[in-house]
């Protein structure tokens, strides 16, 4: 039985390239996926405490679409430097904002990509993930 709801939307004509084609430069990623999500090691700049931060795949579809996630009530914050988010996570040494990892769409596509290759994500998921996302954004005024 196939159940393939989403076969008819063109996420390639939104943008967004994640089922298409398996690019090399997913072999280049050193972040660690898990089942939780894309897992980061963020060195405190203020204390030098090391914080190992896991961002949800939900949150990681968000901004891939560039969209700004939120993470337990608080919205990530963005870094216009980087051209990226920040996860809203503090340093489990001094409290201070981490100030890593940075989140691109880029980044979080490449993310994507590899937790579909590794069989963490399904694509399908992902894509509902994205339609939920923007039947929300549409309904904010
Ligand atoms: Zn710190």
């Amino acid at each position: 039985m196939a159940n393939d709801d989403f076969s008819d939307i063109d996420v390639h004509g939104q943008g967004f390239g994640v089922l298409h084609g398996g690019g090399t430069d997913s072999l280049e990623m050193k972040d660690k996926v898990t089942q939780a999500g894309p897992e980061c090691v963020s060195t405190c700049i203020h204390c030098g405490t090391g914080n190992r931060v896991i961002i949800s795949w939900e949150e990681v579809v968000a901004v891939s679409i560039q969209m700004v996630p939120v993470s337990d009530n608080r919205p990530w914050i963005y870094t216009p430097q980087n051209g990226g988010m920040l996860p809203p996570t503090t340093c489990r040494g001094c409290h201070e904002q981490l100030q890593d990892p940075v989140v691109t769409p880029d980044r979080g596509e490449r993310w994507l990509k590899k937790g579909i290759q590794s069989g963490i994500l399904r694509a399908p998921w992902v894509q509902q993930k994205i339609l939920e996302f923007r039947r929300g954004a549409a309904q904010h005024r």
